[in-house]
């Protein structure tokens, strides 16, 4: 870990009509750490979590990556900067295989251009070369090399939500931001996505997470960031937050293990 920071949120700001969802929200991200944002439901994490992606419009506020202002700029731009993120509920391309999907992730591809990306994908599967090999391997550390030539849309919540890391692993992102991850996962695939979280670090991403479950919180994160109503409230080490009173009041003393 640097003290460099590879992300750094300013101000940023969201309104949905008369809610403030995102509301003058600043932290940073140092490179090669793994920040887990925190707070009630309704904090406005996924709201910071798609203003960050792309995936909403800012109304103000400042989103830099690695030094470059992103803020506003079309999702498939940032993504190929090398930020890739994971939506609450899992997005795969149902119709087509688990091996395709981990293809797919391979290259930062733009929404526009998927069946021109398949096609190449399709070609690059007949060839023998480190792609290919690349995608095996992934698929193995996810333990879905059985299930690589079945559709995506026939596999169970908890195996979908492994492809989707699957795909981002292939994408061997700089920056990846899970939301949920365990949220609706047994404990055995929650053991699963939990070393996976941990290969990304290895590989030298750095991972921002929303997760409810505090032990995994505790374990896994070098810093948190508290949101409570649109706001950071609080970042720094677990166990500087378990003393903080205003986290206890709006999150910790709410849920299990805090
Ligand atoms: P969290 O992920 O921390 O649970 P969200 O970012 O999903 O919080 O939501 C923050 C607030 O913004 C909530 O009050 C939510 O109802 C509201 N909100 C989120 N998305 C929308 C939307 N598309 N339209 C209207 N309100 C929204
Ligand atoms: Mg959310």
């Amino acid at each position: 870990m640097s003290d460099a920071a590879i992300l750094e949120v300013t101000a940023l700001t969201k309104t949905f009509g008369g809610v403030t969802a995102v509301d003058d929200c600043s932290f940073s991200v140092r490179a090669g750490s793994v920040v887990g944002l925190i707070g009630p439901n309704g904090a406005g994490k996924s709201t910071t979590i798609d203003l960050v992606s792309g995936f909403g419009r800012a109304d103000r506020g400042s989103v830099r990556f690695d030094g470059e202002e992103v803020v506003n700029r079309a999702p498939h731009r940032i993504s190929r900067l090398g930020l890739i993120r994971t939506f609450q509920a899992p997005r795969e391309w149902g119709s087509l295989t688990v091996l395709d999907n981990v293809m797919l992730g391979m290259r930062a591809f733009g929404r526009e251009s998927i069946l021109r990306n398949l096609f190449a994908a399709r070609r690059v599967r007949r060839e023998e070369n480190a792609d290919r090999l690349r995608a095996q391997e992934i698929l193995e550390q996810f333990n879905l090399a059985p299930l690589r030539y079945d559709r995506a849309e026939t596999l169970s919540g908890g195996q979908k939500r492994l492809v989707e890391f699957a795909r981002v692993a292939a994408a061997e992102p700089r920056l990846v931001i899970l939301d949920e991850p365990m949220g609706g996962v047994n404990p055995v695939l929650g053991e699963r996505m939990s070393q996976a979280i941990k290969h990304f670090v290895t590989r030298g991403s750095t991972v921002v997470i929303v997760e409810h479950n505090m032990k995994f919180i505790e374990e896994t994160c070098d810093e948190v960031v508290v949101m409570d109503l649109g706001h950071v409230i609080a970042q720094g080490h677990y166990s500087s937050l378990r003393d903080d009173e205003r986290v206890v009041a709006a999150y910790l003393g709410s849920v299990d293990g805090g």
